[in-house]
């Protein structure tokens, strides 16, 4: 039996998830947020910013995993990919998997939590730092997005959610800028949230990307940490076929990539939406 107290989660007025507490391995005020990292007899490692659970070392590989190789997958050539935010680098691990990929930028605020994630989470982040193609910069992703000359086949939004620093990567003029960066024929894929919890802002970001693409979607991912049924992520694009890739074209690309969670048959079953979220993102988009 621990000595720690249990964390709590709010998630959502009515809701909290409580998590028992095996070790407090971690405590600080980063400035830009408050981290913490405890220790879990199911989740292993869980890492908190500002009291919300940002990745644990058990179910990282189903969220990054999916924010990862959907997109990548359907791009016939995603040689340039940028992630905003991501500071644990779970997803950028995932991305550097595709030998397709030539560069990845990662535009990350908190340095403290890039830091931080390399000491405590290389069992699944080490293979990045050795890794050329990747750069990094310490900047707010929205300023980035809006000041950047460089240009991007995939873009990733690994945000916290829409309030403190990652506010700013659900604006309009976000997504604006996110439209100006994206070379022809690229995929912008967003955290979205869980819907059943935060349906408002499923379609508030739905909204602000069907105002700026031509195509916008969603499709879903089931992590355990994430409470609340489905987490959505959005698909923003003006190149209407990548939502339609043959799975032996996927499995092609995927060939030599070893997944846990992703296969092409789930790839195109997770844009199967369950009624009451299609009928959101309908809502949001107008289109149905
Ligand atoms: N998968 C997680 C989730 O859904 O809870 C998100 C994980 S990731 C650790 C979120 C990262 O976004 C954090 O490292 C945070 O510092 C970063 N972030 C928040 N706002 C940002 C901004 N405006 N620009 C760049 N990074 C930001």
């Amino acid at each position: 039996m621990s000595n720690h107290k249990p964390v709590s989660e709010t998630l959502h007025d009515g809701v909290s998830v409580v998590f028992d507490v095996d070790d407090v391995l971690y405590e600080e005020s980063t400035g830009h947020h408050r981290l913490s990292l405890i220790q879990n007899t199911v989740f292993g490692k869980l890492l908190m910013l500002d009291g919300a659970v940002q990745v644990t070392s058990r179910d990282e590989f189903m969220y990054h995993e999916m924010l990862a190789h959907v997109p990548l997958a359907a791009h016939d050539n995603p040689a340039s990919v940028l992630i905003i935010g991501g500071g644990d680098c779970g997803l950028a691990e995932e991305v550097l998997k595709h030998d397709r990929v030539r560069t990845l930028t990662q535009v990350e605020i908190d340095a403290s939590v890039l830091e931080f994630s390399k000491e405590h989470f290389s069992d699944f982040n080490a293979p990045v730092f050795s890794d050329d193609r990747f750069q990094v910069e310490i900047a707010d992703g929205a300023a980035f997005a809006a000041e950047t000359e460089k240009r991007f086949d995939v873009i990733l939004v690994d945000s916290t959610d829409p309030d403190g620093p990652g506010a700013a990567l659900f604006t309009p003029g976000f997504y604006r800028d996110l439209k100006r960066i994206l070379r022809p024929g690229g995929i912008v894929v967003s955290q979205n949230g869980v819907p059943f919890l935060q349906p408002e802002e499923f379609k508030d970001a739905m909204r602000g990307l069907a105002s700026v693409f031509e195509v916008v979607s969603s499709y879903l991912v089931a992590v355990p940490t994430y409470f609340g049924g489905h987490m959505t992520l959005g698909w923003s694009t003006d190149a209407a076929e990548t939502l339609s890739v043959d799975e032996s074209v996927l499995a092609r690309r995927m060939a030599g990539i070893e997944t846990r969670y992703y296969t092409p048959a789930h790839h195109r079953a997770s844009f199967a939406l369950p009624r009451f979220i299609e009928t959101l993102l309908q809502e949001a988009t107008g289109k149905g």
